[in-house]
Order: structure tokens, then sequence, then C-alpha cells
């Protein structure tokens, strides 16, 4: 069978993927977005927080659970710092669901159980959950498929480095308005976390499984740890986990093929986000692959210069900071407050030159 022409496909109906195909779409062009999963937005792998820039979106897909003030640091010693960190923690299938059904409402197709399989240059494959094969020629190929994204691996780049993670969600048993991070050589690579979620929170932790590939007994211990501190109770309501991009910024245009969000390496490689990152870059592919379509030249370079320009720095300097981290961990340094300030966001040490 011939393949199916279209001006856009795109990989991946995460925040990245939906806001690309919602913009493209808008736009005019004829859109389809695939995603491996049976159901946008499940299984959650995320601790559910995001910036309050991204207010307008949680807004558009009504996803806000409850605000977040202050952050508060625990130092290896236990001593512990104090921070502003307004943001919102959402709903996360919620909002990759919202952000799916904008995309729809602006015209892209969506379907779901349909796995990418391989792309020649050309014509993508691709396979229905059915098992039935289809292939598609799009003008423009977008990859949101996150951390261990397939479309990047077909334009010839390596495997992204990562970072593993391990989550439960656990019920909160007063009222929280701040996220517990917490810094220790028990959790090597990354930090162990604590994020209120109304009546529940998402106590997680991840790692670098160079040094530490056993998370479940740390985050056992941060468990039993905050049951004893009478803030969360024993039960565990559900238990979630997945990858986290730790090398940066990757070359994000290809010919006619673009990546975005995790896909792209923009996903910081200290505090994990991602979710703001995916959704501006997404924005960003979907509206150069109009300009591209309509006869823009420049388009997707520009497109890959502004991405650079907004994440850029803040991620070399993350990469930066997590080479240098990386020296210490399971040694006598690692143990020290003023190390890990210096690898921390709350802390001035961070972004000094
Ligand atoms: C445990 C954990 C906690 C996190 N907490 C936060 C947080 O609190 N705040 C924050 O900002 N970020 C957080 N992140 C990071 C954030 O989840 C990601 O940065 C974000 O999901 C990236 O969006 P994306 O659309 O690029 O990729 P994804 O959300 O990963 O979406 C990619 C989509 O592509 C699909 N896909 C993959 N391969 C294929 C294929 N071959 N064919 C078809 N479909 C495919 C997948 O099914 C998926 O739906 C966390 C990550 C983890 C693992």
């Amino acid at each position: 069978m011939n393949p199916l022409a279209i001006d856009v496909l795109v990989i991946g109906a995460g925040p990245a993927g939906a806001a690309a195909a919602r913009a493209a779409a808008a736009k005019g062009l004829a859109v389809i977005c695939v995603d491996r999963c049976a159901e946008v937005g499940l299984p959650v792998q995320c601790a559910e927080f995001v910036p309050m820039p991204l207010l307008r979106t949680v807004h558009e897909t009504d996803s806000r659970v409850q605000d977040v003030a202050g952050m508060l640091t625990v130092l290896p010693s236990g001593l512990q710092h104090h921070s502003a960190f307004p943001g919102i923690m959402i709903d996360r299938a919620r909002f990759d669901q919202g952000l799916a059904k904008l995309a729809q409402a602006a015209g892209a197709q969506l379907e779901t159980r349909c796995q990418f399989l391989a792309w020649d240059g050309e014509v993508a494959r691709l396979r229905r959950g059915t098992g039935e094969a289809f292939t598609v020629r799009p003008r423009l190929l977008i990859g949101a498929d996150g951390p261990h994204s397939l479309v990047a691996e077909a334009v010839g780049l390596p495997h992204q480095e990562v970072v593993y993670t391990r989550q439960y969600t656990v019920p909160l048993l007063r009222p929280y308005a701040d996220t517990d991070i917490f810094l220790s050589d028990a959790f090597p690579g990354g930090y162990g976390w604590l994020f209120p979620r109304g009546p529940v929170a998402n106590l997680g932790l991840g790692a670098d499984r160079h040094f530490e590939d056993n998370l479940k007994l740390p985050l056992e211990q941060l468990h039993r740890q905050m049951v004893a501190r009478g803030i969360i109770g024993e039960a565990i309501l559900g238990r979630t986990g997945g990858a986290i991009p730790v090398g940066g910024i990757r070359r994000m245009v290809h010919g006619n093929v673009v990546l975005a969000g995790d896909a792209a390496g923009l996903t910081h490689p200290i505090t994990g986000a991602g979710i703001p990152a995916a959704v501006i870059s997404g924005e960003g592919a979907g509206l150069a692959a109009a300009d591209y379509l309509a006869g823009d030249g420049d388009a997707l370079e520009s497109y890959a210069e502004d991405m650079q320009d907004q994440f850029g720095p803040a991620l070399a300097r993350a990469v930066q900071r997590r080479k240098s981290l990386e020296a210490v961990w399971r040694q006598p340094a690692a143990q020290e407050d003023r190390v890990m300030r210096s690898g921390w966001i709350a802390f001035d040490e961070y972004y000094a030159a």
C-alpha cells in the first residue's frame, strides 16, 4: 500500500507532542499525532510540579490540584534551607489528556496504541496495537517521543544519558505548602523529593545507575523516615518511575526531522523538570513546521536557535554542575553541605561563575 501523505507526523502525545500537534494544526496543516500508549497521559510518570509560568496551560487543561509556595532543602548534615519556589501541583494525566484534546480541537488527528518503528529519511513505518503495519510520508516529522526517542536514534543520535527514578504516592497527614528536597549521598546523581498534592504526596528519588542501581532500598528508607516524622501515612497508594535525560540539549533539526521535549534533551539535568520545556519546544516546533512548509527555509534552524537561547545557558550550567558532583559521589565530600549546596538550584553557590 502507498504511504499515507500528510503535512506533519508527530511521534508521541506527551506535552511536547500534543503542543506541537496543536500549534501545527492551528496553522492549518494536516497533522497526525501517534502514541504507543493505550491512553494519553497514562501511566503517570511524574512528580507533577510545574512552575507558575505554565499557569495558562494548567488553566487550559483544568489540571490544577494545589499551589506550592516554597522549597525546603534538607542538606546531608540535616540543616534545612527554605526558599521561595512558587508553582502548581497538577494532575498530570489530566494535563496531558487536556493538551491532546486541544490538539484535536485544533484539527490534529490523534491515534493511540500506534507505535513508530522506523524512518528511512522519507517514510515512517508504524504499527497499530492490532498488529497492522502502515507507512506515512510526512513533509515534516516531529520526534516528541521522550527520553528514549526512537526518532532521535533513527536520525543517528546516540542514546541519551539518563537518570532513573522511583516514586510512591502516599497519604499526606496534614496540608503541606512546600516541596521538600533531600540532598544526600543516599541518592547519588539525583535527590529525594516530597511534592504535596492535596490529600496525598509524591515521594520519590532519582539516582545515577553508575553509583546506585537499587532505588527501592533508599526510597523505602526515605518513606520510613517521613512516616516516623508524622508527615505521611504508611500506605503506598501508587508506584511509578521513569527515566530523565541529563545530558543537555541535542541537535534538534535533522533535515525535515525536528525533535522536541525530552527527545531533544531539554529536561533540566539537576532538577529533572521537563514539562515547561516540553510544552514550549513542542509549540515552537509546531509553529516552525508551519513556517517551513509555507516556504521559509530557515524556520527549523530558527526554532533550534530559539530553544538554545531559551534553555541553553541553564542546561549547560546544570550539566556542568552534574559533572562536578559526579567526581564526589560515594566519597566523603558528598556528605559535605558545602559541596551539595554548589549543586542545587536553591543556593547562590549553584549560580556562581
Ligand atoms: C518520575 C519522574 C518525575 C518527574 N517529575 C517532573 C516534575 O515534577 N516536573 C517536571 O516539569 N518534569 C518532571 N519530570 C520530567 C517530565 O515528565 C518530562 O520532561 C516530560 O514528560 C517530557 O515531555 P515529552 O512530551 O517530551 O515526553 P513524554 O512525556 O515522555 O512523552 C513521550 C510520549 O511518546 C510516546 N512514545 C515513545 N516512544 C514511542 C514510539 N516509538 N511510538 C509512539 N509513541 C511513542 C510515549 O508513550 C509518550 O507518551 C519527571 C520525570 C519522571 C520520570
